[in-house]
């Protein structure tokens, strides 16, 4: 049962020497502090139900310099007060004191020892699979991206050693060891996405940016300059810092990996990626098992057909339903976006780079001149062959300032073939 405001100053005040002359303030800060530390004190605990008898010696000299206190009032304060503070809801940490949690955290000099006011463990404290305590610990210094800015925290991640597992968990997944496979775990979609080795993003600013793309056009260069000038006020100073600078290729990765998550949770299974290799191309490997998906399954959005959308007209056409034909309203901006792919007729091999015109396969095809039906090979530095037709269709297209509509006039005029698309300005 939770003590009574009287049992608990009773219990100090029985305690003599500078316990009993604490300020309710620090009292207060005590409760709170310790508190949130209740994950940090859970590791390594066997029951993590009942609180551990005393601190230990870090979070001891932690609290003592943020409150200002000495290490027995601290150890007192906790023997009187730790059924107390475990049951306890999360506290209420004011901005200046998450600054001081901060500072006095990163004191120390060993890593595994290391505070901040956010912390990331996993979620388990003992092996899901063989029910051991997970007392092998790593940290490390991450940036957590959030809608308020960025802050520092310290990621910790906990190791099965037991042969059958070695299994490495951190926030959001777990990694086999041996195999060099990521599990993330069966849950929904977590409000923190562990997205690099060193940093951490809030989903709910992730959704900020995929918003601003699509009701504003904003580009993930925009999204991280707007993130960086207007929301990141953290300490002015320390922003200024590379690592507290959000890019645009983490606003990608974060839309990415948030996409996934759900695609994957949407459909009922876990997301498993490899380890070993780098981020970007475990998450292209990802993104394109999903294209193949619906290119074989489809989407489910594409069968959709109500009185509204779809309106059945008679028609003519032999072998028609009942004489009927649908008509389906389709909703266009007029902006068309392209598909960049080989330019060979049909090739669907994917292009090595979007800059690229030509798959790896037909790579050798930029070094044949461009004209339709001419296959002699392009001159060096030159994308057409020696024919000066050829060649003159090249300058032409070098020159500055000349309207390119002249040209595929004379070109019509003297009965010249219409040259590739590569030529094309407007494509
Ligand atoms: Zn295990
Ligand atoms: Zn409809
Ligand atoms: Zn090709
Ligand atoms: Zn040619």
């Amino acid at each position: 049962m939770t003590p009574s405001i009287a049992q608990i100053l009773s219990a100090i005040s029985a305690i003599s020497g500078p316990c009993a002359a604490l300020s309710l303030t620090t009292l207060d800060q005590f409760i709170r502090f310790a508190r949130h530390l209740k994950p940090e004190l859970s590791l390594g605990l066997p029951d993590t139900a009942t609180s551990p008898e005393s601190l230990p010696s870090h979070v001891v000299s932690f609290l003592a310099n943020v409150l200002g206190v000495d290490i027995i009032t601290i150890s007192d304060l906790w023997t009187i007060l730790r059924h107390y503070i475990w049951q306890l809801k999360e506290a209420y940490i004011n901005p200046s004191e998450r600054v001081l949690f901060n500072e006095h955290g990163a004191r120390t000099a060993r890593k595994e020892h290391k505070l901040a006011y956010f912390m990331f463990y996993p979620p388990y404290t003992r092996c899901p699979c063989c029910n051991r305590i997970l007392n092998r610990i790593s940290r490390v210094a991450v940036t957590f991206f959030t809608k308020d800015g960025p802050f520092p925290a310290y990621s910790t991640s906990l190791r099965c050693n037991q042969e059958s597992c070695e299994t490495r968990y951190y926030l959001n997944y777990c990694v086999k060891i041996k195999t060099h496979i990521r599990e993330y775990y069966d849950e929904p979609v977590p409000d923190v996405i562990h997205l690099e080795d060193h940093s951490f993003i809030q989903v709910a600013l992730s959704e900020l940016f995929t918003s601003c793309t699509l009701f504003a056009w904003v580009s993930s260069q925009n999204c991280a300059l707007i993130y960086n000038h207007a929301l990141s006020a953290y300490g002015q100073q320390e922003v200024h810092e590379s690592k507290y600078t959000l890019t645009s290729t983490q606003v990608w990765r974060s839309f990415v990996l948030v996409s996934l998550l759900k695609d994957w949770k949407d459909r009922g299974q876990t997301l498993v990626m490899r380890e070993d290799v780098e981020l970007n191309s475990r998450l292209k490997e990802l993104m394109c098992q999903r294209n193949e998906r619906i290119i074989t399954e489809g989407q489910s959005e594409r069968l959709h057909a109500c009185n509204t959308c779809e309106k059945l007209i008679p028609t003519d056409i032999e072998g028609s339903y009942k004489g009927l034909r649908s008509l389906r309203a389709v909703v266009t901006d007029g902006v068309t976006l392209g598909h960049p792919c080989c330019k060979v007729h049909n090739c669907s091999e994917p292009l090595q780079n979007n800059r690229h015109h030509w798959c790896k396969t037909h790579m050798d095809q930029q070094r044949v001149c461009v004209f339709a039906d001419c296959n002699l090979p392009a001159r060096s530095g030159h994308r057409t062959c020696s024919q000066s037709l050829h060649q003159k269709y090249e300058d032409y297209q070098n020159l500055k300032g000349k309207g390119f509509f002249l040209l595929r006039q004379r070109l019509q005029r003297a009965g010249v073939q219409q040259p590739l698309a590569s030529l094309d300005p407007e494509t």
